[in-house]
């Protein structure tokens, strides 16, 4: 039986490997590769709850300080009333 995407309706969905951005009040996390499901129509994509819960354990081991993360980057913040271009 194919899923039905619940967004949109259509059932075009497709197992992708996916950039997924965590973000919990103001810090984040990019993870590379994630499985999910994406549709193909409209670009719903959807996680397995035990993927969800995985990176969310790695994020709080991060922020607790117990494991490194591979690659840590600094990323640009602006406020959107001063950006001047
Ligand atoms: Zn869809």
């Amino acid at each position: 039986m194919d899923k039905i995407c619940s967004f949109c309706g259509k059932s075009d969905i497709v197992k992708k490997k996916v950039q997924y951005i965590y973000k919990k009040e103001d810090k984040f996390m990019v993870i590379n590769n994630v499985p999910c499901d994406e549709c193909s129509y409209c670009g719903e994509r959807y996680y397995h709850a035990d993927v969800l819960k995985q990176i969310e354990r790695e994020f709080d081991d991060l922020v607790n300080g117990k494991r490194k993360a591979k690659i840590e980057v600094a990323v640009p913040v602006e406020e959107y009333a001063e950006l001047v271009s």
